[in-house]
């Protein structure tokens, strides 16, 4: 079972994805994680994507189809996985239909993550990140209980470098270009299904939970 979470920068996608790949016992590949990852790491893929993340650009579709391939590739994503941040361009969702369809499988479910943009940068400038596992907090709406320390395994928590307002405002204007056509795309196949992002963390996780416990 292969879903795709779609929303802007600072929807929720990673808080539900956390969630949710726990309650549904479903693989979570988010490509930022693995991108941060890889930079942290410094690897060849880590040198490629710095800049375009730093700058709040994508990372071009070659490179990031070719990582997202190969992460799909492995035993663990082979019952299906909760894809977030991936696809982010119309280039990017061809190719994973074709990528699935070489598995014999297709996405089954695409929840839409809804906020407007005013709300984002609030969001994103609130947003603490942990250095270990990159479990999400935020400072007034899921702060977490000892400033600065994951509750979950007790890494640091971080601010990240391309949450500031400048570069958020780059990201969002990037997802309104390049990102959100992609609704359409998946309505026009009827797998989309729109959330209100607005709602309290807990109250868009039961509604998400709904939702996809009717695919399954
Ligand atoms: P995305 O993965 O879509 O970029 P995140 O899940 O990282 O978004 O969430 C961005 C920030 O907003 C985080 O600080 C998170 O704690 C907070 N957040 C997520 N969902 C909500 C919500 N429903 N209400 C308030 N804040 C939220
Ligand atoms: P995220 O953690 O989803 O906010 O992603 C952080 C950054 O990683 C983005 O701003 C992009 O630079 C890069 N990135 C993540 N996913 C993709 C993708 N599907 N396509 C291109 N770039 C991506």
């Amino acid at each position: 079972m292969y879903l795709v979470l779609l929303g802007p920068p600072g929807a929720g996608k990673g808080t539900q994805a956390q969630v949710v790949s726990k309650e549904l016992n479903l693989v979570h590949v988010s490509s930022g994680d693995i991108f941060r990852e890889n930079l942290k790491n410094m690897t060849e893929l880590g040198k490629v994507a710095q800049g375009y993340m730093e700058r709040g650009e994508l990372v071009p579709d070659e490179v990031t189809i070719a990582m997202i391939r190969d992460r799909l590739s492995r035993p663990d994503c082979a019952q299906g996985a909760l894809l977030d941040g991936f696809p982010r361009t119309p280039a990017q969702a061809e190719e994973l239909d074709r990528m699935l369809a070489e598995l014999g499988d297709r996405v089954v479910l695409v929840p839409y993550i809804s906020v407007p943009s005013q709300i984002l940068v609030e969001r994103l400038s609130g947003r603490w990140t942990c250095r270990a596992q990159g479990h999400i907090y935020h400072q007034m709406y899921n702060p977490p209980k000892q400033a600065g320390v994951c509750d979950l395994d007790g890494s640091e928590l971080y601010q990240r470098e391309d949450d500031k307002p400048e570069t958020v405002k780059r990201r969002i204007e990037v997802y309104l270009e390049q990102t959100s056509p992609l609704i359409e795309y998946y309505r026009g196949k009827g797998l989309l299904v729109e959330l209100d992002g607005t709602q309290p963390i807990e109250d868009v996780t039961e509604t998400l939970l709904v939702e996809i416990r009717k695919v399954m």
